[in-house]
């Protein structure tokens, strides 16, 4: 698993910061969200208990 497919729940604030624009590729639109950390992507690979919306 490169650093491409980190999941969003593992993202601090520094992530966001540096990667604001892979952010919105992978939450745009939001699809899925996360039942644990209430994240939302538009992939379940980017969520550790990803659920359809
Ligand atoms: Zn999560």
């Amino acid at each position: 698993m490169g650093k491409d497919t980190k999941r969003l729940c593992k993202w601090d604030k520094d992530d966001v910061k540096n990667d604001l624009k892979k952010l919105k590729k992978i939450v745009l639109p939001p699809t899925y969200i996360c039942c644990k950390c209430g994240r939302v992507a538009s992939d379940e690979d980017y969520l550790c208990k990803p659920e359809k919306v």
